[in-house]
């Protein structure tokens, strides 16, 4: 069976790969594309991509469900739309692969729930590079040994969500396995605020934004007399379209919620 892939946020860094890595993809076709404003009838019509990208652009989605029948929406937009998409394809029958970052625990939690009722499968991914789900578990099960951890992520000037999906991600899993508490002196002052970075159960999360940079994460866990780093770097956005493509296909056999990567690979 041909995959049926509408991209939402196809215009955008993260989009624009993954509506090429679509396009060649023999499994699948790209059946539409989401936006928010008119850029054109179709993919072509923009000066993004080629005159032969004739594929159909939508800005609701109920009249995309209904002209182009998407198996899977990828979502790769904004914090701001991402959680009303994901819903919404939900409702529609249509399944999210969702690469945006920016959900509270909440929204999560609502979005499991309608996945669970409807038996839609829903796969959210905050990090889609395979190296990326790998630090996070080696630091999950480092985090049992060397409790004292503190995460140090490092992305491009234009992201808009700090800290970073994938920086919360970590701490969630490491959760798992530490106890709560506070780190540092017990008497420990900011002369400067924010100086020690967000507090998640205790360990420290520091978000720094560079032009420059594309995703990278520092995982120091500290005990005595010794410092584990375990650092993974995308260099560039390559690195993140073999997790959009395994979704993709995982997501078509899946009825609930998958919130990580790292539950769909070995
Ligand atoms: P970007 O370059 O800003 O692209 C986002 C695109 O989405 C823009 O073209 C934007 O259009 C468009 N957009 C905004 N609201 C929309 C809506 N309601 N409907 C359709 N399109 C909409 O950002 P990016 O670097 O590609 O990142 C996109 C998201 O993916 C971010 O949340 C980022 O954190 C996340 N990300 C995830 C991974 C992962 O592995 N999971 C990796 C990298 C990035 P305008 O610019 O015209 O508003």
């Amino acid at each position: 069976m041909t995959i049926r892939v509408a991209i939402a946020g196809a215009r955008g860094k993260m989009g624009q790969e993954a509506v090429h890595t679509v396009m060649k993809n023999a499994e699948m076709e790209l059946v539409a594309v989401l936006d928010y404003k008119d850029i054109g009838a179709t993919l072509g019509d923009t000066d993004i991509f080629p005159d032969s990208y004739d594929v159909p652009v939508f800005t609701d989605m109920e009249e995309m469900h209904d002209a182009a029948e998407p198996h899977v929406l990828v979502d790769l937009t904004s914090p701001e739309a991402v959680y009303k998409h994901t819903k919404k394809a939900l409702e529609l029958n249509i399944r999210p692969v969702v690469g945006t970052t920016g959900f509270s625990d909440d929204e999560l939690k609502e979005l499991a729930r309608l996945s669970e009722d409807t038996g839609v499968g829903c796969i959210i991914a905050p990090n889609f590079a395979v190296g990326a789900v790998l630090m996070m578990k080696f630091a999950e099960q480092a985090a049992k040994y060397l409790p004292d951890i503190e995460i140090i992520e490092m992305h491009h000037d234009q992201k808009l969500d700090a800290p970073s999906g994938t920086a919360m991600k970590t701490a969630h899993l490491i959760s798992s396995h530490r106890q709560t508490h506070e780190q540092g002196h017990v008497h420990e002052k900011e002369t400067l605020e924010g100086a020690r970075g967000a507090n998640y159960d205790g360990m420290r999360i520091h978000s720094v934004r560079l032009p420059g940079l594309v995703a990278h994460q520092q995982v120091l866990l500290g005990g005595e007399g010794q410092l584990l780093t375990i650092r993974h770097d995308s260099f560039n956005r390559g690195s993140f379209m073999s997790g959009v493509v395994l979704s993709i296909k995982t997501v078509i056999k899946t009825e609930k919620l998958i919130y990580g990567l790292e539950h769909i690979i070995d």
